[in-house]
């Protein structure tokens, strides 16, 4: 690829880690907004021509819409993403709006700071649940998110969390981190249910297993369709949210949770690797949970 060009507002970044996403493993095979060519990476850390340390919130608003104006730039009307509509991450160089660029507390590695993106959107996911300390919490999926939401609601003082997977080495990971129990599905009911997988079963299990009045709050966009009976979200008064991106702030107490918790599951590889890496985590390889990966 050819050297970046830096625009008016932009910085160039030298990246030093940057995590693939679930999404972009999916966007490949099924592309739609991320259109070809397209350098992706929305998750990354590094460095400037002037030596700071950066991590980039690659979620870019437009400032001016009636969202944005209430607060809510994650649902800008106008909403875009580094790494999605402009270059990413999977670079040695990338510019970026200075805008997205924040400052890297020092205490975190590069490797922790790709990992800050994906925390946020845990801490966005706990947060709009209501934060809600002594619930009794299921997760279903234990990637990367999955994994991420059961240490947000961890450390926001759950009582139990439980989790779901079909992958025994990731329930095995979920267990170490603090999982009471893991397995392939629930049998309890929960106050909060987090969908971090996205296909119709998920959906019907965020909705059967949570308790009247609890709430399922979807992060998961594996598939279209939803799959639950409706009637019982009526007569339970069953709610469900779906939650994307965070805001500012939980962007940075994202910073302040990877900083302290376990990251052991995740395992970085040169750039160089990245197309065999992406390749079989493309195609259903479950080994890494998170690749991170240094240019
Ligand atoms: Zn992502
Ligand atoms: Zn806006």
């Amino acid at each position: 690829m050819p050297e970046p060009e830096i625009a008016d507002g932009d910085v160039l970044v030298h990246v030093r880690s940057a995590g693939i996403c679930g999404s972009e493993l999916h966007g490949v095979r099924h592309p739609g907004f991320r259109v070809p060519p397209l350098i992706m990476g929305h998750e990354f850390a590094g460095v400037s021509d002037d030596g700071r340390r950066l991590v980039v919130n690659p979620l870019l608003s437009c400032g001016r819409c009636d969202l944005c104006q209430r607060g809510l730039r994650q649902v800008c009307r106008e909403r875009r993403l580094v790494g999605v509509h402009r270059s990413g991450g999977f670079a040695e160089r990338v510019a970026v709006p200075a805008s997205a660029l924040r400052p890297l507390p020092d205490r975190l590695t590069f490797d922790a700071a790709a990992m800050v993106e994906p925390a946020a959107n845990a801490v966005h996911a706990w947060n709009l649940a209501g934060r809600p300390a002594g619930a009794r919490v299921a997760v279903l999926g234990c990637g990367a998110i999955g994994l991420l939401c059961l240490l947000t609601a961890l450390a926001g003082g759950a009582e139990r969390t439980d989790v779901t997977d079909l992958s025994p080495q990731r329930l095995a990971v979920a267990s170490r981190l603090g999982a009471v129990s893991a397995g392939r599905g629930l049998e309890a009911e929960y106050d909060v249910v987090i969908d971090a997988v996205g296909t119709p079963a998920t959906r019907a299990q965020s909705v059967q297993h949570q308790r009247p009045g609890g709430v399922a709050v979807w992060l998961g966009l594996a598939e279209q369709a939803a799959g639950f009976d409706a009637r019982d979200l009526t007569r339970g008064e069953k709610r469900v949210l779906g939650s994307f991106g965070y805001s500012d702030a939980e962007f940075s107490d994202a910073a302040s949770l990877v900083a302290d918790c376990d990251l052991s599951w995740t395992s970085s590889y040169p750039l160089a690797r990245a197309a065999d890496i992406f390749t079989d985590l493309m195609n259903g390889g479950l080994h890494p949970v998170k690749a991170l990966l240094r240019p």
